[in-house]
């Protein structure tokens, strides 16, 4: 089915119905919220096989992968809507008055309240959990902001689907008009529109750099600049100390050719970047990377553009000077499949050509090779913000290297031991985000409750009659949740 780009008129009445409905949406409780962000989960459950085989047409995905992906969605809404209902996201604060002090000390009672409407942009390779319903969807009616979602146009019946199962669970949940709006848009004019529409409070990107970045700066440029949150691409560089090498060569390889051709490579996680110390060992793991990634079976990638994308990233990549090919999957090929590919190069090329920092989305990763120990905290040094790193290393080899762990922790969202970065858990204590250009604010999270907290903002009341302060402000704490009263965290009511 062909969507129509939405015309100018149609966005400002969009735009209209969230302004009107953010009003009415923020009469509603904490608990009205959550049994709407429920009712979506359910929907999204009943949407049944038709969800499922449209997505699988519209992105190659298979069917177990998809499945998966919907029920990590419908996770996510019901566990942002548990934590919505908790109130932890609130981060009330009460300092009573203080009457004989001098000057006399003031009630304030400070908490967090909604932004605005917010437009969401998902991304292609998460067509339920990073899209229409997903984490910033939830995030966002959590906080208590209708939410305007741009279609992504390579899943834009997915898309649809998924926007009918959200307002049909508005209309069960009596929530008002213009609560959530879909929007198709295959040219970039209709993103511009939503995010400088006067009426547009806050912006939730997943995508590319490019995309993220000129989204960014729209927002700057507004006559009222607003926050966007965008979470874009990251090579997630992971460092191979000598003594586990020495150890596991052969393991560390099979673990990451598994983990830099999962789900294709199409992952933000995806390991693109690993550094080495020069060495016999290294060179071991290099050859049996290789091997694993010559035995890799090509698989089609989401759409013609980001195989498109792929091939050309990657032919750039192998086209500079210092880049050598180590393998390609030597399986049979058709257009749409991306051969898994490992390259490698050294310490001094990546120091000296950033082309070698750029993600090349797909299952591409470059293997670095630093002649010593400076060099490799050089490599770290250079390396521009990401959303994981990840160091392989006994106990002996972090002893010996705390500097360069030091190094490593002011560029990361997401610092993980022994493992390989794809994989997400979705939980209060993840940190998916990372200093620029991972990220456009490093100071939060998409993946977990604390995520809700983007889409909200500060609220102090001072010297407030207890009766016209919001319930979660009121001295009984009626709906028991945690505050922080007098410095003291507690659920006990004020005295
Ligand atoms: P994308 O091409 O940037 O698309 C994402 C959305 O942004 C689409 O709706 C797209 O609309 C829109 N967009 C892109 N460029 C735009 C521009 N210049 N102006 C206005 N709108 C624009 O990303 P993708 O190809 O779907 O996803 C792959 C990328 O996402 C990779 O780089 C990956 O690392 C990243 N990613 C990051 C995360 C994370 O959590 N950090 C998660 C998943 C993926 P159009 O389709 O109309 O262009």
């Amino acid at each position: 089915m062909r969507f129509t780009d939405a015309t100018p008129d149609e966005i400002n009445q969009v735009m209209e119905l969230a302004h009107r409905a953010f009003v009415e949406y923020g009469k509603k409780s904490l608990a009205e919220r959550a049994s709407f962000m429920k009712a979506i989960a359910l929907a999204l459950e009943e949407s049944g096989d038709e969800l499922i085989h449209t997505a699988m047409r519209e992105t190659n995905l298979p069917e177990a992968r998809l499945r998966g992906e919907r029920a990590r969605t419908i996770f996510q809404l019901n566990s942002y809507a548990d934590a919505c209902l908790q109130g932890n996201w609130l981060e009330v604060r009460i300092d009573t008055a203080i009457p004989d002090k001098n000057p006399p000390k003031p009630d304030i009672r400070k908490m967090l309240v909604p932004l605005g409407p917010v437009v969401v942009f998902g991304a292609s390779n998460f067509p339920f959990a990073y899209s229409t319903a997903g984490g910033d969807t939830a995030c966002a009616f959590a906080a208590g902001c209708p939410v305007i979602v741009k279609a992504h146009p390579a899943h834009a019946a997915t898309s649809q689907l998924v926007a009918d199962a959200i307002l049909k669970a508005a209309r069960q949940s009596n929530m008002p008009e213009g609560i959530f709006a879909h929007v198709h848009g295959f040219s970039f004019e209709v993103g511009k529109a939503l995010v400088m529409h006067p009426l547009t409070k806050a912006v939730g990107f997943t995508g590319s750099f490019t995309g993220g970045k000129q989204l960014f700066d729209w927002a700057s440029q507004r006559k009222e600049p607003i926050p966007v949150f965008a979470e874009m691409g990251s090579i997630n560089p992971v460092f191979l100390l000598p003594d586990i090498l020495k150890d596991a060569a052969g393991a560390t390889a099979k673990m990451y050719a598994a983990s830099i051709t999962l789900g294709v490579g199409q992952f933000c996680t995806n390991p693109g970047l690993i550094i080495g110390l020069e060495s016999d060992a290294l060179q071991q793991f290099i050859h049996d990377l290789g091997k694993e990634i010559q035995q890799s079976a090509p698989a089609a990638m989401l759409h013609p553009g980001i195989i498109k994308a792929y091939k050309e990233n990657k032919g750039m990549a192998l086209l500079q000077e210092e880049v050598h090919l180590v393998a390609e999957s030597e399986k049979e090929v058709r257009d749409i499949e991306a051969l898994p590919t490992i390259a490698t190069a050294t310490g001094q090329a990546f120091l000296q050509n950033p082309f070698l920092h750029k993600e090349v989305f797909g299952p591409y990763s470059i293997v670095i090779r630093c002649k010593d120990k400076n060099e490799m905290m050089a490599v770290a040094a250079h390396c521009e913000g990401q959303l994981t790193c990840t160091i392989m290393a006994t106990d002996n080899d972090i002893e010996n290297n705390m500097d360069l762990v030091t190094a490593v922790k002011n560029i990361c969202g997401r610092l993980i031991m022994n493992g390989v970065p794809t994989g997400v858990e979705v939980c209060l204590s993840m940190q998916h985000g990372g200093p620029f250009p991972a990220t456009t604010d490093s100071r939060f999270t998409s993946v977990g409750a604390d995520g809700i907290k983007r889409f909200a903002r500060p609220l102090a009341f001072q010297n407030w009659p207890g009766q016209f302060l919001p319930l979660e402000l009121q001295d009984e704490n009626v709906m028991g949740i945690w505050r922080t009263v007098n410095n003291e965290l507690t659920k006990a009511p004020v005295k």
